[in-house]
């Protein structure tokens, strides 16, 4: 039987509203699906009430996981 113990953990941040920074969740007015798998949902914030877009992108274009600085061009 699998166990959580060995479960992979994925890292994400907390979205919260790029205008107040409330971490609440917003109200979703539509969720699009994009050409290159990537979703994207219309929201509006419930404390300022003023609208943003959330884009989920597909797998494989995500940030570096939390701590890996190891970056090929060393641009960073
Ligand atoms: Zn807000």
């Amino acid at each position: 039987m699998a166990t959580w113990e060995d479960a992979p953990l994925v890292f994400t941040e907390m979205v919260c509203c790029p205008h107040c920074h409330t971490l609440r969740k917003p109200i979703v007015i539509r969720t699009e699906q994009g050409g290159d798998s990537s979703r994207s949902r219309k929201q509006v914030c419930r404390i300022c009430s003023r609208r943003w877009v959330l884009v989920i992108e597909p797998p494989g274009e995500s940030l570096p996981v939390f701590g890996n600085l190891d970056f090929e061009d060393g641009t960073l």
